[in-house]
């Protein structure tokens, strides 16, 4: 069905990309790629606020906020995963990126964990509105969550979803150089 997808197994978890849209993903969570005020605008969050109804800004607004690398889960309204993670990746300029960005990803798995969830797709986090060159988050990312899977998860499951050809490929790419 999807032309460009990856999946390869890793410790014990099965880690794919995906290129598609993640709010079509078959997951219990999908990851936002959040802003701290938690107002879900264009991106994905544009699409994760069209497809899941009002209930999911409606529960933002209750959690109020949460910092840069931080991440906070609610339900997922009308879409068909359970849950959306909201992650809060950095804005490029603001300093320490690529920490806050490990961080970023490494809460969403952790969040996800806590609840027992088994499956999660992730997007190219901060390489939209916030700038983030994609080649450095497609390292920054894998790496993460290859380091995450080797400290023992329940997740069974790890999606990252691309948007377009090109974000595709260069998360593939980095894939194939492999972790050290
Ligand atoms: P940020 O503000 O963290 O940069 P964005 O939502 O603007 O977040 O973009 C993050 C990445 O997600 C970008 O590469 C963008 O192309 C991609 N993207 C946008 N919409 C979707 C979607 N529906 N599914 C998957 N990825 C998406």
């Amino acid at each position: 069905m999807e032309k460009n997808h990856v999946r390869i197994p890793m410790n014990g978890t099965v880690l794919e990309l995906i290129e598609g849209d993640i709010t079509e993903l078959e997951v219990e969570a999908i990851v936002n790629a959040a802003n701290e005020k938690l107002e879900l605008g264009s991106g994905v969050a544009g699409a994760i606020k069209k497809k899941g109804g009002p209930t999911i800004q409606a529960e933002c607004k209750r959690i109020g906020g949460t910092g840069v690398g931080t991440a906070v889960i609610t339900g997922a309204g009308e879409l068909d995963a359970k849950h959306v993670i909201h992650a809060v990746g950095p804005k490029m300029g603001d300093g320490d990126e690529d920490r806050k960005l490990s961080s970023a990803v490494r809460s969403a798995l952790a969040l996800a964990d806590r609840h027992g969830l088994k499956s999660i797709a992730l997007p190219a986090i901060s390489t939209g509105v916030y700038g983030f060159p994609v080649d450095r988050c497609a390292r920054i990312t894998l790496t993460e969550i290859h380091r995450y899977l080797q400290g023992g998860t329940k997740l069974e499951r790890v999606v990252v979803c691309l948007f377009g050809d090109d974000s595709f490929k260069t998360f593939r790419q980095e894939l194939r150089r492999g972790f050290r």
